[in-house]
């Protein structure tokens, strides 16, 4: 299937450019499993690679000219966009192409030895649907760009490269988790990431062999409100973060949660705009948070994936009533899959729409996403795209 599809984009690349590539490329996206608005804070994180890829075919160029294509016409694909490379500025362009353009552009600020290319796209990861294309697009771009040009970055390097190409180049201000996902996740693993120090640990997670499958419910809802709640988010939690005496939310330990929400209760409660939530609320959920990733590691660690249901169930209702970033097909997703038996489920990504992931025995698997597919029917809500996210590779060179 990868093979056959790896030979299908070096044909498309041939009749974009009109020569065959020097190489085929591949980048996931990515689901969370745990471990939601705690990036910011340095906390904690557990992504998963899924076996939805963007692949990149690609050739060096001597002139200073990168030249992008993607067969995906929904995303402004289609046309070839052709970028100097002395000419590459931040924000210069609001099109796709400025994923690909500041990723060279970073490796460029950095210094590194990188010249033009051609690349041409082919993607089976969800566009908007909080499954990090976005990511993808970056770090497959990030590695073909590594071996056409012999730099021999680490993959924490080539992730930190793409995360500065869309912080500065595109203007998204994400944090390091999408692009370590798609760049350092391994089959069978979910990742867990210390977005402090940047340690990072593979965690077996063999959900088939356990008889256990995680299903994907994208919700294809995408709430506008999004930005600014993030930023309001963002601000409660550097205030919490402040009126603790703590560099970040990270450095409350659970056990000293009670106290520390004692003392902010003293403190005059600016609740944010919008129906966000106020610094306690923010700081009971990043620190319970970062204890639940905690946990489902052990529990993995003990063999005992089933075990990590009620934990994903009880970091929805977190983001839900405390951090407030879930909407109604959220809930709705999260409380008709508990209510068709899945052993836990949580929304997944930024909120606001986006996914939700489910975990359920294999054999009631069609039974849950029936339920959740009809639940949806019911509230007149758009029919949701369920799949199972099996563990997958990172970003690998393919051919
Ligand atoms: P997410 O990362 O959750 O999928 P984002 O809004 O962060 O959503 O990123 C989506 C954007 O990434 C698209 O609007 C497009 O600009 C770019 N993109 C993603 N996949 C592709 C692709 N295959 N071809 C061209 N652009 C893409
Ligand atoms: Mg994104």
């Amino acid at each position: 299937m990868t093979d056959q599809r790896a030979r299908h984009t070096a044909e498309r690349f041939r009749e974009v450019y009109g020569a065959a590539p020097a190489g085929v490329w591949a980048a996931p996206g990515r689901v969370n499993l745990i471990g939601e608005h705690t990036d910011y804070n340095d906390g904690f994180v557990m992504p998963l690679a899924l076996p939805h890829t963007i692949l990149a075919a690609a050739s060096p160029r001597t002139d200073g000219v990168l030249r992008v294509h993607s067969g995906d016409g929904s995303s402004g694909g289609g046309q070839i966009a052709e970028l100097r490379l002395d000419a590459l500025r931040p924000a210069s362009d609001g099109g796709w192409a400025a994923y690909p353009a500041g990723v060279v552009w970073a490796m460029r600020e950095a210094g590194l030895p990188v010249g033009g290319a051609d690349l041409h796209y082919d993607s089976t990861v969800p566009v908007g649907a909080g499954l990090s294309s976005s990511a993808a697009l970056e770090v497959v771009t990030a590695l073909a760009l590594d071996d056409l040009y012999g730099l021999g970055l680490t993959r924490q390097r080539l992730a930190r490269l793409a995360q500065r190409a869309e912080n500065a180049f595109v203007g998204v201000p994400c944090g390091i988790m999408d692009q370590t996902a798609a760049a350092c996740c391994t089959e069978g693993h979910a990742l867990f990431l210390d977005t402090r120090d940047l340690s990072q640990r593979q965690v077996p997670f063999d959900l088939a062999g356990r008889g256990l499958r995680l299903l994907v419910v994208d919700t294809r809802v995408k709430h506008e409100l999004g930005d600014g709640a993030y930023a309001q988010r963002r601000a409660m939690c550097e205030h919490g973060a402040r009126a603790l005496g703590v560099h970040a939310l990270r450095d409350v330990q659970y056990a000293q949660l009670p106290a520390a929400l004692g003392s902010l209760a003293a403190a005059p409660q600016d609740a944010g705009p919008g129906g966000g939530p106020d610094v306690r609320a923010a700081v009971r959920h990043v620190v319970t948070e970062n204890r639940r990733v905690e946990d489902v590691i052990a529990r993995l660690d003990a063999g005992d994936p089933r075990a990590i249901g009620p934990l994903l169930t009880d970091g929805h209702a977190s983001l839900r009533d405390d951090f407030r970033v879930s909407c109604a097909e959220l809930d709705l997703a999260v409380a008709a899959a508990g209510a068709a038996g899945a052993l836990g489920a949580r929304m997944t990504g930024g909120g606001f729409g986006g996914s939700a992931v489910v975990l359920v025995e294999e054999a009631a698997a069609d039974a849950v996403a029936g339920r959740i597919v009809q639940a949806f029917a019911a509230a007149g809500y758009a029919r949701p795209r369920i799949f199972p996210a099996v563990p997958s590779a990172g970003a690998r060179r393919l051919v």
